[in-house]
């Protein structure tokens, strides 16, 4: 079987999860849930990075131990994750014994290597960010990312000479899909035009941290240790998940740490001899009315809020297919309870609940296969979405693939609309042709409902039931008769699967 293993980026375990870093999650899972269809063997990791200043304040300012706060936190993540259905096998966090022993262990390897050595080092550091910035870098004296003032620091470095590696990771850049979006690339062709820099991989002074095996008196920097759970998270190098599993095919993350994740990661792994992931997918970010959303600025959605207030699957939809997958979006309840009328109660959760109620009014709850006499176009379009619906979702586009499940869904209300089943009911000389089109309808909301469960899991599973199909635990795309081979339907009229919102009734 075909594996597929797929990460999302750890977070800072400082704040609890914000709509962003929730968006993140929910295009991984998608991914994930899309690739089990396929039949691949999946494994979907996530944790929390648990080793930077940050943490370790803000448990002082808690009066707890960081490993204590740390755990306290990871619970609260979990089950946010899990409230939003995310499938995740795993969630390593970077506290735990099997990281320690895993980022020792690599940086040994490195520093055997000669490609860690010390040196004095100063710079300008920005603690929310948990990185130095040289001078040209900072906007107005401030970090680009919080306009806030970084802090002066010198202290004696291990550092990693990343220069060493420019020749592999510019040939790696050029490999056809190591970066995607192609903006991401453009961006880090852009680094290694104006010239790497070798990059601190310890902080001295701190006791928070994993300890460096070459000297004891320092701890890795954060983002050497956070960059190896990927890894850690698969156990040791000789064990069963590793030699199944690496290298990933998917490193998913957001576009402000792809420098780490498109240079530092694999010049690491290089460095380890180690193979490197096949893929890393940079996504943009949610904005909350126009600004980014971030802790420090305040501007946070809770997804947690947005979860009692619509369901969980109402909020994967309307992210994964308001905000490009590739780019930049911009979030509001507003547009959501728009988006939620239109797309889900309207043209789909409508179109499955009026199809059915005919069906049964007309034929009766079966209806059996009937010869596609003047309905083969139909089925001919379900099938062409399917393979546009595939392609966008091989190459991760994932809005651009809910964007052809629409017009599809429009379709099927457009051939209600124009042929009239009711009309039809009345003419007994029709009643083959009825069938026939209630068949294709049914058969594009079977489709839709098969080719949204990676976005909607649950509410499709019940859009299934009450198409009479049944999905299983582990059922693939292939266990289900391909478009148009469904020998017969058993419907049952469900409860509504998405009521309305009354809007009127806002203040
Ligand atoms: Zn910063």
């Amino acid at each position: 079987m075909k594996t597929f293993y797929i990460t999302t980026a750890i977070d800072y375990a400082n704040s609890t999860p914000h709509l962003g870093t929730a968006y993140e999650k929910i295009g991984a899972d998608v991914i994930a849930r899309y690739k089990r269809l396929q039949g691949f063997d999946v494994r979907f990791l996530m944790g929390n990075d648990e080793h930077s200043q940050n943490v370790r304040k803000k448990a002082e300012e808690e009066k707890l131990d960081p490993k204590t706060y740390c755990d306290q936190m990871a619970v609260k993540f979990r089950a946010a994750w899990k409230a939003l259905h995310i499938s995740n096998d795993d969630f390593i966090q970077t506290s735990e014994p099997r990281h320690h022993e895993m980022v020792r262990a690599l940086a040994k390897k490195i520093y055997d290597k000669g490609f860690i050595y010390k040196a004095p080092y100063e710079g300008h550091y920005c603690v929310s960010c948990e990185a130095f910035y040289q001078e040209k870098d900072l906007a107005d004296g401030m970090c680009p990312n919080h306009k806030t003032k970084p802090e002066w620091i010198r202290e004696e470095n291990y550092f990693f000479k990343l220069t060493a590696f420019a020749e592999p990771l510019k040939k790696l850049l050029h490999t056809k899909d190591f970066i995607r979006p192609e903006s991401r690339r453009n961006e880090l062709l852009g680094v290694l035009e104006t010239g790497l820099q070798d990059v601190s991989i310890s902080r001295a002074g701190t006791t928070w941290g994993i300890k460096l095996p070459f000297d004891e008196s320092a701890v890795a920097y954060v983002w050497f240790d956070a960059l190896i759970n990927y890894i850690s998270g698969l156990g040791s190098l000789d064990g069963v998940l590793f030699k199944k599993y690496w290298p990933a095919d998917l490193h998913v993350i957001g576009k402000d740490i792809t420098r780490f994740h498109g240079l530092i990661w694999p010049a690491m792994l290089i460095a380890a001899e180690l193979p490197i992931p096949k893929a890393i997918w940079g996504h943009g970010f949610i904005s909350f009315k126009g600004e980014k959303m971030s802790k420090s600025r305040g501007n946070v959605a809770d997804p947690m809020e947005l979860v009692d207030m619509f369901g969980a699957e109402v909020l994967r939809y309307h992210v994964m297919r308001e905000v490009p997958w590739d780019k930049d979006g911009d979030f509001s309840i507003e547009r959501l309870q728009l988006r939620y009328n239109a797309d889900l109660a309207n043209d789909l959760g409508n179109l499955l609940s009026r199809t059915i109620s005919m069906v049964t009014k007309y034929v009766g709850p079966t209806l059996a296969q009937p010869t596609i006499a003047h309905f083969a176009a139909v089925i001919e379009k379900i099938k062409a979405t399917d393979k546009l619906y595939e392609n966008n979702m091989d190459n991760y586009d994932l809005s651009a693939a809910l964007d052809e499940m629409w017009k599809l869904v429009s379709y099927g209300n457009v051939l209600i609309g124009e042929n009239q089943p009711w009309t039809m009911a009345k003419d007994p000389a029709q009643k083959e042709k009825l069938n026939e089109l209630l068949y294709v309808v049914l058969e594009i909301l079977r489709y839709s409902a098969l080719a949204l469960v990676p976005v909607m899991p649950e509410k499709m599973k019940e859009m299934l039931a009450a198409l009479g199909t049944t999905l299983a635990d582990g059922a693939t795309f292939k266990s289900f008769p391909y478009v148009g081979e469904q020998k017969e339907f058993n419907l049952s009229l469900p409860g509504p699967i998405f009521p309305r919102l009354d809007l009127t009734t806002e203040p």
